[in-house]
């Protein structure tokens, strides 16, 4: 019987996908595990994200680890169950305490004999055999370039960096953007009675998705005997995957269904025709990222919700100014306006083999890696939700399990003794940004908006294929798409 070698394994970041990685590398019998976390919690987006109506957008039922199904108390769970739950996750499966909370990564730095020193702003230095990247994909604040926003007088902050201090009873309260995050907070803001400015520059099409309430009943049956939650997990995944993801790639029958939902949605929920024409985009349904909402509607129609698609020329003491000279006084102002994208693990340092930068492969726009997970020049390195990973409007939950098994496919080469060192050929890599470019044919994110859908050559970050494919290209590591290294003996490339 031969033993298998224990590799040193550093994970950056304790969210949803740094815990499943923890949990699944101990699950495989991996015990030099260390987990850097800047915040002071695990949990990720949902620790951040604090605003009033935060909630998930895909069914809780789907949007949770296949291990670890929770009686959930809204169709959608809200924000604060979820960072509930996955706090829980971290204690019950010993995540939390293999965690180093408060110590950012500065910098990772590959010493081309199989080693990654990777470095704190604590002083700490590790030096490890592989790094797993679970740094989530939007997560640095978008801050909009909008003259004189720095000269507003009253509060203002990013929808994710919500200043809970502040009492907003009686203020005049301005939202920059209409994204999803801005569809769930209006809402909860005009029920409460302020008076609030919503300044769209482009409307959004809305999924009519009501978040239904679970009755206390059904919850403790599900508490009783969990597997209970099994078909409700099934209904969802398969709604999902057969509808949502097949509909945005560009399947007809789902499409059309789509299209028809969200359109007859907007005309029997906004009456007034100047308001309808005001909310319609003039792109195709799916291309910007589809808001899954059912309250945004009847709010904005308030007597208290005001919204204003003059454009911002700019951002006075007073308030903000528009394209038409109007003045709109506020006390407060908001900003959701979204997040860096294609940020992933940086800014830090990060230097693969031979001194080659980060900012050699991801530069000028472009984001290439092997299967969303691996890039050139940066071995035993691994992305978790790397560009080219969201399957339609899937759970990145779901995702990122699947990634996870391939990773550990990874880790097995080299803890076989087959790999020391393992990165993909440059031929992978541009095979996969050819096959991702490929599938953007017929489906909607080509449908005439501005989104951050696709880099600077057209490659997308997403994966615009079925689910059943992305889980089939996970499902065993083809060793041709690899340079396997092994320092003791030659050079072995291609291994087989
Ligand atoms: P977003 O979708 O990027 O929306 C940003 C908004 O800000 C857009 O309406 C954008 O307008 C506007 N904007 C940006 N710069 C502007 C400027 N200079 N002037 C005027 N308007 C400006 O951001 P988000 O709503 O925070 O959502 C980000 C992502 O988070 C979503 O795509 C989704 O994946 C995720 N999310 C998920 C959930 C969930 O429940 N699962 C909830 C919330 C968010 P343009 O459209 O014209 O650029």
């Amino acid at each position: 019987m031969t033993t298998k070698r224990n590799p040193s394994v550093l994970i950056i970041g304790a969210g949803a996908t740094g815990m499943l990685a923890a949990i699944r590398l101990r699950e495989a019998g991996i015990t030099d595990v260390t987990i850097i976390e800047k915040a002071d919690r695990v949990g990720g987006t949902w620790r951040e994200n604090t605003y009033p109506g935060v909630a998930c957008d895909i069914p809780s039922h789907h949007y949770c680890y296949s291990f670890e199904p929770a009686p959930w108390s809204h169709q959608c769970a809200l924000g604060p169950e979820l960072q509930d739950y996955m706090e829980y996750v971290g204690r019950k499966y010993g995540v939390t305490e293999m965690v180093r909370f408060n110590e950012l990564v500065t910098s990772c730095v590959y010493d081309d004999h199989g080693k990654w020193t990777v470095k704190t702003d604590k002083g700490a230095v590790f030096v490890v055999d592989f790094v797993i990247a679970a740094t989530g994909i939007l997560h640095h604040p978008k801050f909009p370039e909008i003259e004189g926003l720095d000269s507003f007088a009253g509060d203002s902050w990013h929808t994710a960096e919500w200043n809970h201090d502040v009492d907003l009873e009686g203020k005049k309260i301005g939202i920059i953007g209409t994204g999803s995050t801005s569809h769930q907070i209006v809402p909860e803001l005009v029920n409460a009675g302020h008076d609030v400015y919503v300044f769209q520059r482009t409307p959004q099409w809305v999924f009519p998705f009501p978040n239904l309430k679970f009755p206390e009943w059904m919850r403790n049956r599900w508490r009783a005997k969990p597997s209970r939650m099994r078909p409700w997990k099934w209904f969802y995944q398969t709604f999902v995957e057969q509808f949502f993801v097949k509909a945005t790639i560009g399947a007809p029958v789902q499409n059309a269904l789509l299209n028809f939902s969200v359109k007859s949605y907007l005309r029997l929920a906004v009456r007034d025709r100047e308001l309808r024409r005001k909310l319609t985009p003039d792109y195709g349904v799916g291309c910007k990222r589809l808001v899954v909402n059912f309250t945004f509607y009847p709010a904005i129609q308030k007597p208290n919700a005001h919204l204003i698609t003059e454009g911002i020329a700019r951002i006075e003491p007073g308030g903000v100014r528009t394209k038409d000279g109007n003045l709109h006084e506020l006390d407060v102002l908001v900003l959701s306006t979204g997040f860096s994208n294609f940020s992933y693990m940086r800014p830090m340092e990060m230097v693969g083999k031979a001194g080659h930068a980060i900012e050699q492969s991801w530069g000028e726009g472009r984001y290439p890696t092997s299967r969303a997970i691996l890039m050139e020049h940066f071995p035993n390195y691994f992305l978790m939700l790397g560009p080219g990973t969201p399957v339609g409007n899937n759970s990145v939950i779901g995702m990122a399990e699947a990634q996870m098994g391939y990773v550990l496919q990874l880790i097995d080469l080299w803890r076989d003794g087959r790999a020391d060192e393992i990165e993909p050929t440059s031929e992978a890599v541009a095979s996969f940004g050819a096959f991702l470019k490929k599938g953007l044919t017929g489906t909607v994110w080509l449908g005439g908006c501005q989104s951050w859908y696709q880099d600077a050559d057209g490659v997308p970050a997403i994966y615009p294929y079925k689910w059943s494919t992305f889980i089939k290209s996970m499902e065993a590591v083809n060793t041709n798409e690899l340079t396997m290294r092994q320092f003791q003996k030659d050079e072995v490339s291609h291994a087989v």
